[in-house]
Formats: structure tokens, C-alpha cells, sequence
């Protein structure tokens, strides 16, 4: 899963990736910062505006009009100023965003298969909307906020510093004092903040796993039952957002108390300078603007610092997914190949070996899966596995697909090794049809054109013809544009299946996997099945994990597993006399086929 937080790292390091990925908008940047900076010198600027007015224009009568001119004149610039910075920080903050989701969809997708045995979907789906959300904010608004106010508060400091050069120290020392409390708060903001965003992960994965199974839930009549379920992690997430809020609260009041009280005792020893005639009233009046926009600085300071520390606890999450488990088998593309949807597969014809193969699943590394398991298989040869449940005969065909890695023994196609190959070129060999066939929400063609992208349309027919699919789907209200449903709801087993075969098919790989369904299916859909494999197995390597006498009977080989072990490799007649095991088999377990 998620790899665990390094609370030891600031803040600031744990956003560096992301800052990475900002910093390639250069020109956006550039263009936001000099806005940035011309507001700034613009508010800046209106306390001198000011002191002239009262100073020049109100106490000796000169310049009246062209000083309120000069105010307009700042106004402008600073709403021009403002509305440009704005417009560059929003975009930039939307960019990254839109790239930081990208990049953790494709990390998630690569992902091994161990990982999606443990992970829960809806968590995934909150970072990449919630988590990413906060990160938003962080770029478009707390970054610019937070240098806004920094260069504010270091402008109104060197200005207050100009005109009274005893009172501003006197302040800044009195406000580094107050600042040390501040950042102690921060940081116990940060922690609640990630506990937060966990909490709304949950309520997202509670939900997603549910909607998911929505038949189950309602034929066993589990709605109350869910959705009280739902309320308590939604109210443990509203719980820990309140504290966390709390936090905040307190943040901002103590931030605003301390660094307006050192400016108001400031300002009281200011009024007694001018009461005292060593300072004029338009400077006093200067110094009090300077000194509200240096702790208005501050406070947004305060502000931005809790956003920063929501936003780094959401980049240490989404960092989370895109650390663990790079993809391990890769390598280069060797030279006897072709391509496929643009990426390279081993031509035909092939030799699959495998050479005593041990391989236990990485979560239960004491269990055997497989046991030293040995064949060999060429193109035109169809190798059914069979054996009861829990044989190990799906487990041959994830290792044929190089979702995991055997820790003994060799796996070679054309005597090289899966992982000299490389998983692409390895995927890119096989076309695979599963137990239970995924269906895409989309239509007909566009689910077997998944097989092979560039297909035209009259390939993907010509596919679905040869996979006994092109009647039904000509059937269906619209053809091949007929609307699948969602996980393909609106088609029977039989259908789904014909429906990978035609992709398969489509794919024109060298090797063909085929988990066959486990359940009866209707006796016509079965036949339809039957005769697409009878066409075009025999000029494929046929890995085929059999439940039907049918697909027994016309493999070339039968190999015999049992708990992990494959007890013998031979024909169908031969086996029903020596093998015991293959006797029971056939007499109880696979499933007859009409016709
Ligand atoms: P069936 O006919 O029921 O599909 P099978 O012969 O295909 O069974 P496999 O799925 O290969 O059996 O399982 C072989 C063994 O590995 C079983 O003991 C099973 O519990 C275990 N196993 C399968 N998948 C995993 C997994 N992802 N993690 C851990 N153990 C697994």
C-alpha cells in the first residue's frame, strides 16, 4: 500500500516534487511574479500617497488634484496588477494539478499485481480528486498569498524602518519574538490535516467498494446496514476535521492577537513622538498604514502556513502512490520481433518453456503455489491445464503474463527468459481471455477494438465473426454502437465471453491464454465459444485452463495439477488410464458441452 509517512522531513522538502513540476511553466511564472511585485509596489506606495496628502496637500493646501490623481493612478495599476497575478497563479495552479493527476493515474496503472490486492479503489479516487485538490490551492492561491505577503511585509518593514528607524526595530524584534508560538501551532495543524485527508480517503473506499457490489447489497437487503456504515466513517472524518479546524482557529487568533498587540504598543509610543513634535502627522500616518499592511502580511502569513501544511500532507499521500513498486521486469526489446498497438511482441512460431518452476504469492510466501512445474509448448499445440480448484492452473497463467516473478526455476519463450523479453514484449505476444471477461463501458466495437487500437472497423467485424460474436452483436438494438452497460451488465456470460475472444482475436498474438468459465454456460453461447476456438487455436500456442470435456479433447496435451504439483502430461485417452486423478475428473468435474 501506501508507503508510510516521513514525518521527519519539512514541509517545504515534501512539496519539492510538485515545485518540480511547477517549474515547468517558466514563463508563466515569470510573468505572475512581475505582477506580483508591481501590485505590491503599488500598495506599498499608497502610504507615501498618503503622507503627502496630509503632510503637503491637506496642511499647506498645494497639490490637492494632482495627489488625488496619483491615488487613482495606484488604484489602476494595482487592480491591473492584481487581476494579471491572479489569472497566472490560477492557471498554473490548474496545470499542475491537471499534470500531478496524470502522472499519479500512469504510476497507479503500472502498478504489480500484489498491489491491487490490497488496495481499495475509492482511496486511490480521493487522492487523485481531494488530495490533488489541495495542491490547487497550494499553487494557485497560498503561494502567491504567501509572497504577496512577504514581500509586503518586507517593503512595509524597510519603509517603517525609513521613517522611524527605533519604533520599526523596536516592532520586528517584539515580532520574531511572537513568531516562534505561531510556527509550533503550524506544525501540530500539519499532522491533523493528513489525518483529515486519511479520514475522507476512507469514507471514498467505504463507498466505491459498495457501489461496486450494489446487487449483493440490496438482494441481501444491506442498505440500512451501509449506510450506517457510510455515516460513522463520514462522521469520524467530520470529527477530525472540527479538531483540525480547531487547531486553525486558534492559529489564526493567536497569530492576529500577538502581531497586532506589538504593532498597537508601537503605535502608542508613536503617538507620543508626534505629541511631542519629533514626528510630523503624515508620517505617524505612514508608519500606522506600513505597520497594518506589515501585520496583515503576517496574519496571511499564518493563513498560508496552515495551507501549506494541508497541502504537503496531501503531496506525501499522492507521493505515497507514485513511490512503491516500480514496474521490475524491463528490458529492452529483442531483435526476433513485430509490433503490436505500437509496442514490440515476439513473433511466431514459439517455444514456451517452462523449467521447474517453484513460485509462492508474495502474501503467503510459506505456501507453495506452484511445485517445480515443467512443460513445453509450441505453436499449433494447445496445452489444456486441469485439476480441482486450487491447482495452481490460473497461477500459470499470471506467471505467463509476468505478473509475477517465480523464485526458482525459468519461464523462456524461444529460449529467452520472460524478463530478457521485457513485459512489453512479452504482453504484447498473448491474447488473453479471462474467467470472467471484462467489459468496458462502451459499445460493441469499441470493447473489441480495445484488443488492437488501430483497428479498422471492417478488422474488428472480421473479429467478431471469427469469435462466433458478430450475430448477437448485429442483434443488439444498435449493433456494433449498441451501449455495453457498465462491467458489461447488459450481456449474458456466454456473450462477454465471445466478446474477449474477438479481442483476442483482433490482437492476431502468437499465443493465446484462455481461462474458460467455470459456469454452464447456455448451450448455444457454449457451441458459438466452441467452434471460435476449434477455428483458431490450432494455429496459436493454446494455454488454455480447461473446464469442459469439449476444450480437453481437442487439446494436443493434457497437463494434470494438483496442489500446486503437475502430476503428469499426456493425451486424454492415456491419462484415463493410468491417472487415477484425471479418472475423477473427467467422470465429475468438467462440464459437458452439447454438441
Ligand atoms: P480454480 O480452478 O478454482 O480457479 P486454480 O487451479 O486456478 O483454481 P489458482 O488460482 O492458481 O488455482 O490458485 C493456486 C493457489 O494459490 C491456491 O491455493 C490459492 O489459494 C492461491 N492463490 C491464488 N491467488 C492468490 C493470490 N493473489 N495471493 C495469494 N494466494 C493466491
Amino acid at each position: 500500500m501506501v508507503s508510510p509517512p516521513r514525518r521527519s522531513a519539512s514541509a517545504v522538502k515534501q512539496l519539492g516534487p510538485i515545485l518540480r513540476m511547477a517549474a515547468r511553466y517558466k514563463g508563466r511564472w515569470i510573468a505572475a511574479f512581475a505582477f506580483l511585485i508591481l501590485g505590491a509596489a503599488a500598495t506599498l506606495s499608497v502610504p507615501l500617497v498618503f503622507r503627502q496628502l496630509i503632510d503637503q496637500a491637506l496642511l499647506s493646501g498645494q497639490d490637492l488634484a494632482n495627489v488625488f490623481l496619483l491615488l487613482l493612478g495606484v488604484s489602476v495599476v494595482l487592480a491591473m496588477a492584481t487581476a494579471l497575478r491572479f489569472y497566472f497563479m490560477s492557471w498554473l495552479g490548474e496545470r499542475v494539478v491537471a499534470d500531478l493527476r496524470s502522472e499519479v493515474y500512469q504510476h497507479v496503472l503500472r502498478r504489480p499485481p500484489q498491489y491491487f490486492e490490497t488496495l481499495q479503489t475509492g482511496e486511490v479516487l480521493s487522492r487523485l480528486t481531494a488530495d490533488t485538490t489541495l495542491v490547487q490551492t497550494l499553487v494557485g492561491t497560498s503561494i502567491s498569498l504567501s509572497l504577496r505577503s512577504l514581500v509586503l511585509f518586507i517593503g512595509g518593514m524597510a519603509m517603517m524602518l525609513l521613517t522611524s528607524a527605533w519604533l520599526a526595530g523596536l516592532m520586528l524584534g517584539l515580532l520574531i519574538l511572537v513568531i516562534f508560538p505561531i510556527l509550533a501551532l503550524g506544525r501540530t495543524v500539519r499532522k491533523a490535516s493528513k489525518d483529515s485527508q486519511d479520514k475522507v480517503a476512507d469514507t471514498s473506499a467505504l463507498a466505491g467498494e459498495v457501489l461496486n457490489a450494489m446487487t449483493t447489497v440490496q438482494a441481501l437487503g444491506r442498505e440500512d446496514y451501509e449506510a450506517t456504515r457510510y455515516s460513522k466513517t463520514v462522521e469520524q472524518a467530520f470529527t477530525v476535521a472540527t479538531r483540525r479546524n480547531q487547531m486553525r482557529s486558534w492559529l489564526t487568533a493567536v497569530a492576529i492577537v500577538l502581531a497586532f498587540g506589538v504593532i498597537v504598543f508601537v503605535l502608542w509610543l508613536g503617538a507620543r513622538e508626534v505629541l511631542a513634535g519629533s514626528m510630523s502627522a503624515g508620517q505617524l500616518a505612514q508608519f500606522v498604514l506600513y505597520a497594518v499592511l506589515t501585520a496583515g502580511s503576517i496574519a496571511a502569513l499564518a493563513e498560508v502556513f496552515g495551507d501549506l501544511q494541508r497541502a504537503a500532507g496531501a503531496t506525501e499521500r499522492l507521493l505515497g502512490l507514485m513511490q512503491d513498486g516500480e514496474e521490475k521486469v524491463v528490458s529492452e526489446p529483442a531483435p526476433s520481433t513485430n509490433r503490436l498497438n505500437g509496442r514490440v511482441a515476439i513473433e511466431a512460431p514459439v517455444t514456451i518453456e517452462f523449467d521447474d518452476v517453484w513460485f509462492a504469492y508474495p502474501s503467503r510466501p510459506d505456501h507453495w503455489a506452484l511445485k517445480g512445474v515443467s512443460f513445453q509448448l509450441r505453436s499449433g499445440e494447445t496445452l489444456a491445464l486441469v485439476g480441482p480448484s486450487g491447482a495452481g492452473k490460473s497461477t500459470i497463467l499470471a506467471l505467463m503474463l509476468g505478473f509475477y516473478i517465480p523464485q526458482r526455476g525459468s519461464i523462456r519463450i524461444n529460449g529467452r527468459s520472460l524478463h530478457d523479453w521485457g513485459l512489453a514484449a512479452v504482453r504484447a505476444s498473448m491474447g488473453l481471455v479471462a474467467q470472467d471477461p471484462i467489459v468496458f463501458s462502451a459499445n460493441a466495437r469499441e470493447n473489441i477494438r480495445y484488443g488492437l487500437l488501430q483497428a479498422t472497423n471492417a478488422q474488428v467485424e472480421e473479429a467478431a465473426k471469427a469469435a462466433h460474436a458478430h450475430d448477437f452483436i448485429l442483434a443488439l438494438p444498435q449493433g456494433y454502437e449498441s451501449f455495453l452497460g457498465e462491467r458489461g451488465v447488459r450481456l449474458s456470460g456466454g456473450q462477454r465471453q465471445r466478446i474477449a475472444i474477438a479481442r483476442a482475436i483482433l490482437r492476431n498474438p502468437p499465443i493465446l491464454l484462455l481461462d474458460e468459465a467455470t459456469s454452464a454456460l447456455d448451450s448455444l453461447s457454449e457451441k458459438a465459444v466452441q467452434s471460435a476456438l476449434t477455428q483458431w487455436l490450432p494455429s496459436r500456442a493454446g494455454l488454455v485452463v480447461a473446464h469442459r470435456l469439449a476444450t480437453v479433447r481437442r487439446a494436443t496435451q493434457i497437463a494434470v495439477f494438483d496442489q500446486g504439483e503437475c502430476l503428469a502430461i499426456d493425451g486424454h485417452e492415456r491419462l484415463l488410464q493410468y491417472s487415477p486423478l484425471y479418472q475423477e475428473l473427467s467422470a465429475h468435474q468438467f462440464l459437458e458441452t452439447s454438441g
